[in-house]
């Protein structure tokens, strides 16, 4: 089990759906296929004078539907097998979210927290450089994805752009609101969330999520702002919150606003004020919702039986083995899967990329309405194939991405 790499995990999950929906086996190869990816090295000067080299990638799944899209991690486990999955994963978002996008994904191995803002900077500039021949406003959109951010998208705009002698918007989503961003893509992702554990708490708890128990495994981006919203805006009582420093839970309900500050003044949430706790202890308490927030393979077979949550959440990409998943089954925990609640960022992400194109940028309000009726629509998509199908919510999910997709291939045809 411990030497099975995260591509053959996603494989499993995928060819459940595949069986049941009995997907032919051309289509299957075409769809567990990469179309192209990439594997650069590069060198970047270091502030003290010497040059280090770094490895970074960027994968493209499948392009049926339209440009690949997907993020660009800096992590020091970066990996072919992880981005290639990755990949994956975001030709199944996009089309689950029923937006006109194929599946990318990049990365490069590194601890930006190792870097001085000059060196982050050469680096970010190196790699998109050495990436740019493969990417394009009409064929791969990056944007930000772990440890990732606004300031990283304007240096790679800024790169590409310089190259093309002139200011290519439609390069990169989320980028600053100055370099035209959009209003609403910072708390994108948590907002999906947050209203894909609404729906999911009415469709399988029976109620909305109001006055119910959360505990949120991840404080970055995504976590951050799914506490946040989850508790402000929806009423959740988000009893437990984590970084890498720890898990911090207050059986009476944290308040997230002022971790959020705290966060901000002290960069972790190292001594923030609620009773300490294990990452491993947040996973395994008695709360209506677990969200995993963090990385991948958060739940293994060697933990998902002490999960005691009544629904899961994923709002990390792959937080969960399908080993994990088969005991999470038999123990009659719903699921969520990653590529349904996370898929709140690329659908703004879209947002940005069409108002970037034609120059013209929403209010606050129309890209929070168009994203939560994107939302809801695919969430009522995947319940209603799960009905049909009678099979838990991944492998439904699964389904509706994976009619989309094949359907565009097979309308296009086989060229040549
Ligand atoms: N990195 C995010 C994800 O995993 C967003 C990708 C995008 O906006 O293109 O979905």
């Amino acid at each position: 089990m411990a030497n099975k790499g995260l591509f053959e995990d996603a494989l499993t999950q995928f060819n459940r759906a595949a069986d049941l929906m009995k997907l032919d086996d051309g289509m299957r190869q075409v769809l567990s296929s990469h179309k192209r990816g990439i594997r650069v090295q590069f060198p970047v000067k270091m502030d003290d004078g010497s040059i280090r080299v770094f490895t970074g990638y960027r994968y493209q799944h499948n392009i049926a539907r339209g440009p690949a899209k997907g993020g660009v991690r800096y992590h020091p486990n970066v990996n072919e097998d992880e981005i290639k999955t990755l990949s994956f994963l975001m030709t199944w978002k996009c089309a689950v979210a029923g937006i006109p996008y194929g599946g990318a994904k990049g990365g490069v191995k590194v601890d930006p927290n190792e870097l001085s803002t000059g060196e982050l900077e050469r680096m970010s500039r190196r790699y998109f450089s050495e990436i740019s021949p493969f990417i394009g406003p009409e064929t791969d959109i990056p944007a930000p994805d772990v440890n990732t951010n606004a300031q990283i998208m304007s240096w790679f705009l800024d790169t590409y752009s310089m190259g093309e002698g002139r200011s290519t918007l439609g390069i990169v989503t989320g980028k600053p609101l100055e370099l035209g961003g959009s209003l609403g893509r910072p708390e994108a992702t948590g907002r999906g969330v947050s209203i894909i554990t609404n729906e999911a708490s009415k469709y399988f708890l029976g109620d909305e999520i109001k006055g119910k128990t959360v505990a949120v495994q991840g404080f970055g981006n995504v976590g951050s702002y799914t506490a946040l919203i989850l508790g402000e805006e929806y009423g959740a009582k988000i009893v437990a919150i984590s970084d890498i420093t720890g898990g911090y839970y207050n059986p009476d309900g944290i308040n997230v606003k002022e971790a959020f500050e705290y966060v901000t003044a002290h960069k972790s949430l190292e001594g923030f004020n609620a009773q300490k706790i294990t990452n491993e202890e947040l996973l395994e308490l008695d709360v209506d919702v677990l969200i995993p927030a963090a990385l991948e393979r958060t739940i293994r077979e060697d933990n998902a039986d002490k999960v005691k949550a009544k629904l899961i959440v994923e709002a990390a990409n792959g937080p969960t083995t399908p080993e994990a998943d088969a005991i999470l089954r038999s123990k009659g925990i719903h699921l969520v899967p990653d590529f349904l609640s996370n898929a709140g960022g690329v659908t703004v992400s879209y947002f940005e990329w069409v108002q970037g194109l034609y120059s013209y940028f929403w209010d606050l309000e129309d890209v929070r309405k168009a994203l939560d009726k994107a939302m809801k629509n695919a969430f009522k998509d995947s319940a209603t194939a799960r009905e049909e199908y009678k099979t838990d919510m991944r492998t439904a999910s699964y389904i509706v991405a994976i009619n989309k997709v094949a359907t565009a291939t097979r309308l296009r045809g086989i060229f040549p």
